[in-house]
């Protein structure tokens, strides 16, 4: 259940409810909105303590959360979450470009990508380091070495970085090298993984299953914030259909339909949601015009030596092209950075 207090609370105020949900043995979260504070109780039928809260005078309304997400829901937020990395803002106002290669395939090669995708104006640079390969014989991905590639590249181009973590135990330590945590669409019901992420304090990218409802995304999400951690993307990558002339569906109704239930951040993945590099562009600018926050594009400037998702990669001279599209769509949608 969700309970508003009276505008005019005070911090102690807050503190009184809040020891009385943790005696009651469930879960205070906290969120102050503009006006007022909301504080979301969870636990299993909490709302069988009503009246309890009712009772108190600051309280001015008790709201049951019918849906099987709570916190990542817009009844307990009404706000837009817009997760803040370092200058730049992603669920704000301007739409925000992560791009980089699919995978840390070397120095060079990550650094030549992150200057000419920063140069197109996007704002963080992706790349693996831990590659979740369908194959056990295909490139896993530099691993740690991959980590100190992109925090050096990083530190020279001044972009935040995203990069996949598939192991619990490899959580804290990747935390330590990158900006964004990205948790892959094989792993998005890993729930070991994500109550980790959820306990730590980096700021998630959670990418949509391949064979997830939005529910069950959003139910993933959930772990995050119920562990703590609020700052997390969502982000539309595709799906399974019977489809098999792209690689996956993408569902970018997904989009506006995940903005009306919840107050997250939602981004689109074209790439990995076409495996197309030609459909990367349309996609991409049909993604803004739907309410996309943002996207994660794969760049790579020799796809055809590209070491993972060579066919999904555009260049960058298209990429750079593309960008100057998406910013005149935005600009239409009062969304221009
Ligand atoms: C990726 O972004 O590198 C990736 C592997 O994506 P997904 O988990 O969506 O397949
Ligand atoms: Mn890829």
């Amino acid at each position: 259940m969700i309970i508003t207090l009276k505008s005019d609370t005070t911090q102690k105020g807050i503190d009184q409810v809040v020891q009385k949900i943790k005696e009651l043995g469930f879960t205070p979260h906290i969120s102050k909105g503009a006006e007022r504070t909301i504080i979301g109780v969870i636990g299993e039928n909490a709302i069988r303590y009503r009246n309890v809260f009712e009772a108190m005078f600051i309280v001015e309304s008790i709201v049951p959360i019918s849906k099987p997400y709570k916190l990542v829901s817009r009844e307990f937020k009404k706000e837009n979450t817009k997760v803040k990395i370092g200058k730049v803002e992603i669920g704000g106002k301007a739409i925000v470009v992560m791009a980089g290669p699919c995978a840390v395939e070397s120095r060079d090669l990550l650094l030549e990508v992150a200057q000419q995708v920063k140069e197109a104006g996007a704002k963080i640079l992706r790349g693996g380091a831990f590659k979740p390969r369908t194959s056990p014989y295909s490139f896993q991905g530099l691993g740690k070495e991959g980590l100190k590639l992109l925090a050096e590249v990083s530190r020279i181009t001044d972009l935040p970085v995203v990069t996949e973590v598939m192991d619990p135990r490899q959580v804290e330590m990747v935390s330590e090298y990158v900006h964004i945590i990205q948790i892959g669409a094989r792993n998005m019901q890993n729930f070991d993984l994500l109550r980790e992420v959820g306990r730590g304090s980096r700021p998630v990218l959670l990418k949509r299953g391949i064979a997830s409802t939005i529910k069950e995304f959003l139910m993933s999400a959930e772990y995050v914030l119920s562990g703590g951690n609020y700052d997390l993307i969502l982000c539309e990558r595709g799906i399974r259909t019977f489809e098999d002339a792209t690689r996956f569906t993408l569902d970018l109704s997904a989009v506006p339909l995940i903005k009306k239930l919840s107050h997250l951040p939602v981004v689109v993945d074209p790439s990995h949601g076409t495996g197309m590099r030609d459909l990367v562009a349309p996609m991409s600018r049909a993604a803004i015009a739907a309410g996309s926050d943002g996207l994660i594009v794969e760049v790579h400037p020799r796809p055809e030596e590209a070491l993972s998702d060579g066919l999904q990669s555009v260049i960058p001279q298209d990429f750079h092209r593309f960008m100057k599209e998406i910013k005149s769509i935005a600009r239409v949608l009062g969304r221009g950075s």
